[in-house]
């Protein structure tokens, strides 16, 4: 079988300042994005109906969202409606109402859903997940910990959208066999890395790979990155064995993070 395309996107419509400029794109560009998308043959689904689509033969890809900003609901879902497009949004639980106060230079302000707000998204037809219940990386977390988020997020979700919640998504991407089968154990069925390539359907779908769409991806670019993933273009940095940054950031933890997603 081929693979899946997850698309992964943050904020739609808001600009970001400076080094975080490639979490956001322009509204009208996501709209140029799904209309493309759509006229190439693709589903455009949440994530746990485009795995299901992909195992049963349709061309699928999957849209998620990740951290809940307000301009989800002002603004990506209008364009998503638009398109006959759904998509799976992953927010933090304790955040709801918040904000982004785990984003530096000057975006730690960026407001985030409500309760309200997302039961309105979720009756919209979004698939809602968890982002977990704080912002931190839960690979270093305490397994106890990591645990305690894993189920309270779920609950609280479940509780606000009044549906059964199946997505999880890890933050700032980290993850590591044991968090994997806490993720399991919890209850979810599938979960979000960033990966940075297509997702084959035989992987871990508690590792599942997403491609990044920047403010750069023209509507070419990206039917380009969807067909064949980037193509060994990424810079050798992103490449670097998780091992060792996770080395690095066990004895960082406490002291401002440097990653962002
Ligand atoms: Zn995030």
């Amino acid at each position: 079988m081929s693979d899946l395309p997850v698309l992964m996107y943050h904020a739609v419509g808001t600009p970001m300042p400076g080094r975080l400029a490639d979490l956001s794109v322009p509204t009208g560009l996501l709209a140029e994005q799904l209309s493309a998308l759509s006229e190439a043959g693709y589903a455009l689904l949440g994530l746990s109906d485009a795995l299901a689509a992909h195992a049963a033969g349709r061309t699928a890809v999957a849209l998620t969202f990740d951290d809940g900003y307000v301009d989800f609901a002002e603004q990506a879902i209008a364009v998503l409606a638009a398109a006959r497009a759904s998509a799976t949004l992953y927010v933090p639980t304790r955040d709801l109402g918040g904000t982004a106060s785990w984003l530096s230079d000057g975006a730690s302000g960026l407001p985030l859903l409500g309760p309200d707000d997302l039961a309105d998204v979720a009756a919209g037809g979004i698939e809602v997940g968890s982002h977990g219940a704080v912002h931190v990386p839960m690979d270093v977390l305490p397994p106890s910990d990591a645990a305690d988020h894993l189920r309270e997020s779920r609950a609280v979700l479940e509780d606000v959208v009044q549906r059964r919640v199946d997505a999880f998504c890890y933050p700032h991407g980290y993850h590591a066999r044991r968090l994997r089968r806490q993720v399991a154990a919890a209850g979810y069925a599938h979960a979000c890395a960033i990966g940075h390539r297509l997702h084959a359907p035989d992987e871990d779908p508690y590792a599942v790979s997403r491609l990044h769409v920047r403010p750069d991806h023209d509507p070419a670019t990206l039917l380009d990155l969807v067909a064949g993933g980037p193509r060994g273009l990424l810079p050798l940095a992103k490449r670097a064995a998780t091992p060792a940054w996770r080395l690095a950031r066990r004895t960082a933890l406490g002291t401002t993070g440097t990653t962002w997603t």
